[in-house]
């Protein structure tokens, strides 16, 4: 009698939850006839713009490549260091990569998760220009405290937002705290498309001009490239896509943190820890990552009853065989590694019903009860 499995993402459910009006947007852009970089592209970026508090919003294929592209933006040169951590998706240290730059790790913090900004000034080298930090699971980072390490060894900011849209730090939206920041639309994101997607926002309209020159060969004018470029371009169906679920993400996002606060009150205080609430911040619940001595008993015990669970992610970057010691830093994430030995992910995505979030609730208690 083995019970329904409740997944830890779906981003099917998504779709369904809004299946009319994203059918509706899918449609117009059919029936256009202009599938890239059109309208619909645009009056997204001036939403998400506006929505982040940010000047401008350039769209581009995937949040890799936003990544990328926002440190090439903000003048990162090949054979610069950017600082970042080995606490993230591949995808971070891939991005700094692909602009040709080095990526260096510093260690976290226990409480956020996200970069420790005391460890970042003893990394610092003459090579170093930029720091990037990860609002990982949707916890936003220290911002002030890493600003003011960037301004004292004058290093430029870019900040991976790719499991934070719509987290905030005092009250203004991630995103809006370096000189550019970049977002992922992949389907399991807070704000996902159907499909890749990506978008780099920032004050700076400079920044701005030379990722939308990058996005399409180094394109100023059509057909004239003034400087090498790339492609890595938005198109209209994911855009109209993103546009509809842009008006949902602030409910999304409070219905996430509401199933996260259910979890933490059936065990509270118990085997099982929860993510620490952080003053001064809002949480956007991108994964619900508890910490657990025995996660492995409290993973098959979880899987035997029909709850999914998974690891974000099985190991940390520098523990990745195409990086494995080859990352300045990697002997010292002490914090990174003791998260790695006890971290679990739970189901988490706003459309699980109340039933649902009861049953892993009921389980996770009586787990911590055994
Ligand atoms: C998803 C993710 C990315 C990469 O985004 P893609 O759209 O898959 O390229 C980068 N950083 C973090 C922290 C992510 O979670």
């Amino acid at each position: 009698m083995a019970a329904e499995l409740i997944p830890v993402a779906n981003p099917r459910a998504q779709y369904l939850a809004y299946q009319s009006q994203i059918d509706q947007a899918v449609h117009s852009v059919l029936d256009s006839g202009y599938y890239v970089l059109g309208q619909e592209v645009a009056t997204f970026e001036e939403e998400f713009a506006a929505y982040l508090g940010a000047q401008y919003c350039v769209g581009v294929a995937n949040g890799t490549e936003a990544i990328t592209l926002a440190l090439l933006a903000v003048g990162v040169s090949p054979g610069d260091e950017v600082i970042t951590v080995s606490h993230s998706a591949v995808a971070t240290t891939a991005a700094v990569e692909m602009a040709g730059a080095v990526p260096v790790f510093a260690d976290i913090s226990l409480q956020s998760r996200c970069i420790d900004p005391l460890k970042i000034a003893s990394l610092v080298s003459e090579r170093t220009t930029a720091i990037l930090p990860v609002h990982i699971y949707g916890q936003p980072a220290p911002m002030p405290e890493i600003i003011a390490v960037a301004q004292q060894y004058n290093l430029k900011v870019v900040e991976d937002c790719a499991q934070a849209h719509g987290a905030e730090y005092g009250g203004q939206k991630v995103g809006t705290f370096g000189d550019a920041a970049a977002f992922s639309f992949y389907p399991t994101k807070n704000l996902g498309a159907l499909g890749d997607g990506g978008a780099l926002v920032t004050n700076q309209l400079d920044a701005a001009d030379r990722a939308r020159e990058l996005r399409q060969y180094g394109w100023q004018q059509r057909n004239i490239s003034t400087t090498a470029g790339m492609n890595s371009r938005l198109d209209e169906l994911q855009a109209a896509i993103l546009r509809v679920k842009l008006r949902h993400l602030d409910d999304d996002n409070s219905r996430r943190r509401a199933i996260a606060e259910r979890y933490r009150q059936s065990v509270d205080g118990q085997k099982v820890s929860f993510p620490a609430s952080i003053a001064n911040t809002l949480h956007a619940m991108h994964l619900c990552v508890v910490e657990c001595d025995e996660r492995e008993g409290l993973r098959s015990y979880l899987e035997n009853e029909g709850i999914g669970t998974a690891l974000h992610y099985p190991a940390a970057i520098h523990q990745q065989p195409a990086y494995s010691g080859k990352i300045r830093g990697c002997h010292q994430l002490h914090n990174t590694e003791r998260l790695y030995r006890r971290h679990l992910s739970l189901p988490l995505y706003p459309q699980l019903t109340d039933q649902q979030v009861e049953r892993v609730s009921l389980s996770l208690a009586r787990w911590c009860e055994k």
